[in-house]
């Protein structure tokens, strides 16, 4: 355990990443969290259990895994740069609880397979954080506690009709509950970040199968096109992936099935709406796939 390394410390921080003739690298997110409160509530939200197994994305220099090692029989940390990698080694590899996954987490989180139900835990880089944030629903979960940039988190819950109500908030309140709990101010990392970060929880929702989520992808793609169209022109007219195999008929029956009205924007309608609707599709496009070995 790193007990000489003051995680709450700029300065300590700078002293540290001097000695080993390093610095924190922007386009990989390093920002790290020297709030010892934030990290405090982020895993008192996990509420660990001693069996559970926690997997840890970007654990950078150990500083929400020094907290939770000791919560858990495994920890899986993901960390993609080789100078950390080393001193996560270095400071947590004499635990048997410690695990670490090398390389990029968007290529090793499917990867690395376990038969637990995991909790995951993250200071997310803000550039990879929605695509992180996709894989999930690949790998069954209880709880994920996240700090991520505040808008994302804003994007994700939003409700229709409101100005940041996008597909990726319609596809995550498909597959996720979802709750904030608060603000983390930007001089609460180092180096500090230009902008606010929100602590999310989620908790995965297990209604949707893999094909589901594949036709409901496609369909959130071309109906959120054009985000000043009405579905109309985005949907019939740009019918595209799984969608080309289903006649602009089918595809009409489930809108009216799903109540959506062509004439409308893709912001109208709730999240609900585009999954009915997805249903709908992939149950036409599998009685489609019988009848042709029929
Ligand atoms: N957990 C630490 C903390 O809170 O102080 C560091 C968080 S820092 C915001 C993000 C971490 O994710 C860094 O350690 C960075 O190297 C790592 N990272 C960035 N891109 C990654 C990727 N594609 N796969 C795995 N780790 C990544």
């Amino acid at each position: 355990m790193p007990d000489d390394l003051d995680y709450d410390s700029p300065a300590a921080l700078q002293n540290f990443f001097k000695a080993l003739n390093i610095s924190p690298r922007k386009f990989l997110g390093q920002n790290f969290l020297i709030n010892r409160g934030v990290r405090e509530k982020i895993i008192s939200l996990l509420n660990l259990q001693k069996e559970d197994e926690l997997w840890e994305i970007g654990p950078g220099l150990g500083a929400m895994t020094a907290s939770a090692i000791d919560k858990v029989d495994h920890l899986c940390a993901f960390e993609i740069d080789y100078a950390y990698q080393q001193i996560l080694e270095n400071f947590f590899g004499q635990y048997p609880a410690f695990r670490l996954i090398h390389g990029d987490v968007l290529k090793t989180f499917s990867e690395h397979k376990t038969q637990k139900t995991i909790k995951i835990l993250g200071n997310l880089p803000y550039n990879i954080a929605s695509a992180v944030i996709q894989e999930f629903i690949n790998q069954p979960f209880e709880i994920a506690v996240l700090l991520i940039q505040k808008e994302l988190a804003h994007r994700m819950t939003a409700q229709p009709r409101k100005k940041n109500y996008s597909s990726f908030s319609v596809w995550c309140q498909c597959h996720f509950d979802m709750k904030t709990h608060g603000i983390v101010r930007p001089n609460s990392f180092y180096p500090a970040p230009r902008v606010d970060s929100m602590i999310i929880s989620l908790r995965l929702k297990n209604t949707i199968t893999q094909q589901l989520t594949a036709m409901l992808n496609s369909l959130l793609r071309v109906a959120f096109a054009g985000r000043r169209k009405t579905l109309r022109n985005n949907l019939v007219r740009a019918q595209e992936g799984r969608l080309r195999h289903i006649s602009q008929d089918i595809f009409l029956q489930a809108c009216a099935h799903a109540g959506i009205n062509l004439n409308k924007r893709a912001e109208e309608y709730e999240p609900h709406v585009y999954l009915n609707c997805a249903y709908y599709l992939l149950e036409s496009l599998s009685s489609i796939d019988s009848s042709s070995f029929s």
